[in-house]
This record gives structure tokens, C-alpha cells and sequence, in this order.
């Protein structure tokens, strides 16, 4: 029942088309009760079933023949005309009811979906951490389908269902109020069973839901990564998996299509009890003088037509529940707030030079493992720093807590002596160029990929953006030049055509602080020179990190910092760290033994 009225609350944001809905449902109900009235006449009267000495009952029929002036012998023609009336009319509003209903319905998840689509693009990094993104599309796409679907169809059947229902109680009621109280005594027969079947529904679907999630995820990463899948042979592996998934989940279903295949059977079963009944008790009735057939037959007729509200209100029901159930877990994704995000105070950065520093700078993903240590260390603007250590030594930390994509823990990084958690993200993120090693890239144009977040730029400036990145050759080198689709992820690129890019798109932002975090990495050497070209261009009087594994750059570079578990080690060039016989010198003698013998 509760979630009914959160489903209920949620209709009303379109209060306009509830109101139809309950407008045209009102008149389903009316014509229902006068259909049910309609049998009377029809026994009583056309098939002449009356004894001619019955008590005379103020019957619905009757009031309204005397209103239209009809006889006794127009009936023949005027009940059938009736009847038609009366069928339409049922038809016609259902369909209006029905239509309001299902509009409501799409209106509300398009709204929920833009709400949570709005929500989770704003969403800090670690979030992204923290939930599959199988998971989230599942969110996004088949748990919205069930709120639509409870509310376009069920919520409809529900208030139609109960309005009919209503009706026909009315109508049994009047027609014998003893015949429908005796009938009520062994309704719970049937209602009882009816219960424990939309609970059981319910538990099961829910649970199917789950493993729904978990196929969406198998799915998502194996799909993503099937060139990794195929690199290690682990097709076999895989499919086991997902087997084990879709088996896991063709379980549920079959205990779901158990429960929904016996509920109806039943259901008719416990109906065969109850009319028998009232045929034993209606018989009596009629034998007695108190209700004539036309009566009896209007009141099966009505017992006949609760059947099939009280069968949909229980599918709606667990449908309404299914689609609350999915409501209440994308109002939990809703109700997450963004670790991080701007305060009330905060203001845009103004024009910076570029000055970087990180004053006793601490940090872990989670509680349990600190990443960085007490990192402390200043650049001057325009000057480029290099930061080197083993992989996992925390260099791509230190650089996401530089763009806020995380929040240090304690200690302060301040641009220009501003602490960057003072500034609006949006202004912070705009003076920050990153080209990093997982490029992100779309599936669009090359000129919409360079010019992404730049949209209204002439194709002119994307050109020249490109040429200084060394990426012109290659673009015209494609047959459709600029237009080219990059497929997704630019997965028809080469690594240093995308490299090439992202350098392009972060030469068009033109920020004073860059980052590039193993931007040159895995690339041939004619690439790697191309674009050591494009990069000199891009650093020219910026402030830049450079993450690299290529010697060269690191050479170059005003300041090394050695990064060693999270912590700032060494610092210094590459001379006076080559001097130190520190950490930098075993590192560089591993990393680069046979550069070293070409070097001076
Ligand atoms: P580097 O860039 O120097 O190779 P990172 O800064 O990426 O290293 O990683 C530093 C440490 O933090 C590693 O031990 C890594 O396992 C951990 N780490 C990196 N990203 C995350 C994340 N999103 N959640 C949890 N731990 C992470
Ligand atoms: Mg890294």
C-alpha cells in the first residue's frame, strides 16, 4: 500500500492529466454500473423471465425507462440501442483514461531520467570508483522502464480497476444487499492466496532485477575489454561466467513463471467455489420471492465482471511495487551527494600565471591505504616539472588532486597562493589542459573531438590547432578530412594518431596549466618525434607536469620530482639528481640502460 501512494505522489507532478484520468475513469465506472444493470431488463423483461406477483423493487432500469418514456413494448429496440450506448461508451473512456494514464507515465521517467543523467555527469570521481558502469546503465535504462511501466499501465489498471471495483460493489448492493453480504463471507477464500502470490512475485522480481544488473555488467566490461579477453585467451573463462550469470538468472525467472502461471488457474478456481455458492444461496433467493432472475442475473453479472479488476489490481500491484522498488534505488543514486562540488562561497578563479603549490598535501582512495605523504613542493610559473617513479608511486594522484577530480585529505594546494578548493570547479578545470594516457575521446568527428568543449569554433582555428599538434597530415591523409568519425573511444585511430588529438584539443583550450600524464608513452619513434614537436609547441610559457617514461622529456624539464610511494623523495634536475646517487639514478639506470649509453 505504501508504495502505492509514493507511486500516487509521484503522478502528481502532472497534476493536469491525473485529473483527466480520474475524470474519464469516473465515467468507465459509471457505465460499468449500468451495464451490470442493463442484465435485469434484458432477463426479466425481453425473455419475459418475471412472475408476475414479484415485490416491486426501485430498480435503476425501470427509473430510467419511466425518465426516456419508454414502454414495455419499445424495449425490444431500445435495450439492445442501450446496450451499444452503454459499450461505447465504457470503450471510449477506457481508451481516453488509459491515454492520460501512459502519457503520465513517459512524462515522469523522461523526468526522472534527465534528473539522474544531470546527477551522475556532475558526480566526483570516486563516485565512478565506487559503482559499475554496467550497473549504472541498468539504472539509467531498464529500472527507468519499470517506473514507466508502473506507472503508464499499472497505476492506470489501478485506478480504473478500483473505480469499476467500487461500482460493481455498489451495484451488488443494491441489487441484494443479503446476497452480497453473504457472498463477502467467503470472499477471503480467494483474496488470501491472492496476497501470497503478488508478495512472492514481488520478492522474486526484485531479485531478478539484481541479477539483471549483474549480466548488464558482465556484459559492459567484457565487451569493452574483449581485445584484453583475447589477448589472454580467456574466452572460455568469460563464458563460463556469464553462463554462470545467466543461469543464476534464468533460475529466478523460472521460479517467477511458476509462481505467475499457477496464480491465474487458482485463482479461477477459488472463483468456482465462490459462484457456486452464490448459486446455491441466489436460487434460494429467487425461489423466496425476494430478487427475480433479471436481479440474479445482474448480480453474477457484476460478481463475474470483479473478477478480472481483482486479478489486475494484483498484477498491478506487483508491478507498482516493481517499479517503486526500482524508484526508491534511483532515488538513492539521486540522493548522493557529490564529494565534491561548489560551496555557496565559492568564486571563479581569476586570471592566473600559473604558480603550483602543494603544502603538506595527504591523500588515500579509501581509508584503508594512504596514497600521498606529506607532498610538498612549489613551481614557479611556466616552468615545466617532471615527475617520475614507479608505476603506482602515486604521480597520477598527485595530478587528479590538481584538477579536484579528488579532494585532498589535509594540507592545501594553492594556485597563484589560492587555495583551489576556494574556486568554482568549473573556472578551476577551465585553466587546466589534460592529456593524459586513457585519452578520452568520442564517438564523433575528428573536428568536434579537437574542438570538444569549444563548440561554436570555425573549422579555421581547428586546423590550425592541429597542424601545431602534427595531426594536420594524418587528418587529410583520411578521405573525409575533418568530418572523419572516430568510432568509439577512437578505437579507429592509431594510440599516437589520438595522442596527436588530445594535444590539438588542449593547444585549442589554451590553458596556463598543463598536464600530461604519460602522453607519449607507447609510441614509435616517428610518432614520438612528431610529437615531441606538437608538445614543445603546447608548452611554450605554461605551467607543466609532465608524467613521462621517455628520458628526453624528462631531461628537459626545469625540475624532476621523484615520487617514491606516495612520497616527494628527490627533487632537483637531472644533473644534480644524477649526482645525488639517490632513488633518480637507480631509477633511470633501470628505466633507460640503453639510453643511458648514448647519452653524454
Ligand atoms: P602512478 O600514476 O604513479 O602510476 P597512481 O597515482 O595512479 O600511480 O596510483 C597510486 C596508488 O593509488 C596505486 O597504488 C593505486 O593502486 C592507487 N589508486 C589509483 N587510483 C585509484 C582509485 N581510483 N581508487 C583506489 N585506489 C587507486
Ligand atoms: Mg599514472
Amino acid at each position: 500500500m505504501k508504495e502505492i501512494f509514493q507511486l500516487f505522489k509521484l503522478t502528481l507532478r502532472e497534476k493536469r492529466r491525473l485529473f483527466l484520468t480520474f475524470f474519464c475513469t469516473t465515467f468507465v465506472a459509471f457505465f460499468t454500473y449500468v451495464f451490470v444493470n442493463l442484465i435485469q431488463p434484458i432477463m426479466d423483461d425481453m425473455f419475459q423471465l418475471a412472475p408476475q406477483d414479484m415485490p416491486q423493487k426501485t430498480r435503476l432500469m425501470d427509473f430510467v425507462f419511466q425518465n426516456l418514456n419508454i414502454t414495455k413494448e419499445q424495449l425490444a429496440v431500445a435495450l439492445p440501442l442501450i446496450l451499444l450506448v452503454v459499450i461505447f461508451g465504457k470503450g471510449f473512456f477506457t481508451f481516453l483514461s488509459s491515454f492520460f494514464m501512459r502519457s503520465i507515465g513517459h512524462k515522469i521517467v523522461k523526468k526522472i531520467r534527465d534528473d539522474l543523467y544531470e546527477r551522475l555527469i556532475y558526480q566526483s570521481a570516486d563516485f565512478y570508483d565506487s559503482i559499475p558502469t554496467g550497473e549504472l546503465m541498468s539504472r539509467l535504462t531498464s529500472d527507468v522502464d519499470k517506473i514507466q511501466e508502473a506507472v503508464s499501465g499499472s497505476m492506470g489498471d489501478f485506478i480504473r480497476e478500483l473505480f469499476t471495483l467500487f461500482a460493481l460493489f455498489i451495484a451488488i448492493f443494491f441489487i441484494d444487499w443479503r446476497l452480497a453480504l453473504a457472498s463477502f463471507i467467503i470472499a477471503p477464500l480467494a483474496l488470501v492466496p491472492l496476497m501470497a502470490f503478488s508478495r512472492q512475485l514481488k520478492k522474486k522480481g526484485l531479485l531478478n532485477q539484481i541479477k539483471m544488473a549483474k549480466i548488464f555488467n558482465l556484459l559492459h566490461e567484457t565487451i569493452t575489454g574483449n581485445k584484453i579477453v583475447k589477448a589472454f585467451t580467456m574466452e572460455k573463462f568469460e563464458i563460463k561466467k556469464f553462463f554462470k550469470a545467466t543461469l543464476s538468472y534464468f533460475k529466478t525467472s523460472l521460479k517467477l513463471a511458476w509462481i505467475g502461471s499457477l496464480s491465474s488457474p487458482f485463482m479461477e478456481f477459488m472463483g468456482g467455489i465462490l459462484g457456486a455458492f452464490i448459486l446455491v444461496v441466489g436460487t434460494k433467493r429467487i425461489a423466496q420471492g425476494h430478487i427475480s432472475a433479471g436481479d440474479f442475473g445482474s448480480f453474477l453479472m457484476a460478481i463475474f465482471l470483479m473478477y478480472n479488476p481483482i486479478k489486475r489490481l494484483s498484477r498491478a500491484n506487483n508491478r507498482i511495487q516493481q517499479g517503486v522498488a526500482c524508484y526508491e534505488r534511483i532515488q538513492e543514486l539521486m540522493g548522493r551527494e557529490s564529494q565534491i562540488k561548489d560551496h555557496p562561497k565559492s568564486y571563479p578563479l581569476p586570471a592566473i600565471k600559473g604558480a603550483v603549490k602543494f603544502e603538506n598535501v595527504y591523500f588515500s582512495y579509501n581509508e584503508s591505504r594512504p596514497v600521498l605523504y606529506d607532498v610538498n613542493f612549489e613551481v614557479k610559473p611556466g616552468e615545466t616539472i617532471a615527475l617520475v617513479g614507479l608505476s603506482g608511486a602515486g604521480k597520477t594522484t598527485i595530478i587528479n588532486l590538481l584538477s579536484r577530480f579528488y579532494e585532498s585529505t589535509s594540507g592545501r594546494i594553492t594556485i597563484d597562493g589560492i587555495d583551489i578548493r576556494e574556486v568554482t570547479l568549473v573556472s578551476l578545470r577551465s585553466r587546466i589542459g589534460l592529456v593524459t594516457q586513457d585519452l578520452i575521446l568520442f564517438n564523433d568527428s575528428v573536428k568536434n573531438n579537437i574542438s570538444y568543449g569549444h563548440e561554436d569554433l570555425s573549422l579555421d582555428k581547428v586546423i590550425e590547432a592541429a597542424k601545431a599538434a602534427k595531426a594536420d597530415d594524418f587528418i587529410m591523409g583520411f578521405p573525409k578530412g575533418y568530418e572523419t568519425q572516430i568510432g568509439e573511444k577512437g578505437k579507429l585511430l592509431s594510440s599516437g594518431q589520438r595522442q596527436r588529438l588530445a594535444i590539438a584539443r588542449a593547444i585549442l583550450k589554451d590553458p596556463p596549466i598543463l598536464i600530461l600524464d604519460e602522453a607519449t608513452s607507447a609510441l614509435d619513434s616517428e610518432s614520438e618525434r612528431l610529437i615531441q614537436l606538437a608538445l614543445k609547441n603546447l608548452m611554450k610559457d605554461r605551467t607543466t607536469f609532465v608524467i613521462a617514461h621517455r628520458l628526453s622529456t624528462i631531461m628537459k624539464a626545469d625540475r624532476i620530482l621523484v615520487i617514491d610511494r606516495g612520497r616527494v623523495v628527490e627533487s632537483g634536475n637531472h644533473k644534480e639528481l644524477c649526482k645525488k646517487d639517490g632513488i633518480y639514478k637507480k631509477l633511470y639506470e633501470l628505466q633507460f640502460p640503453e639510453e643511458k649509453e648514448i647519452e653524454p
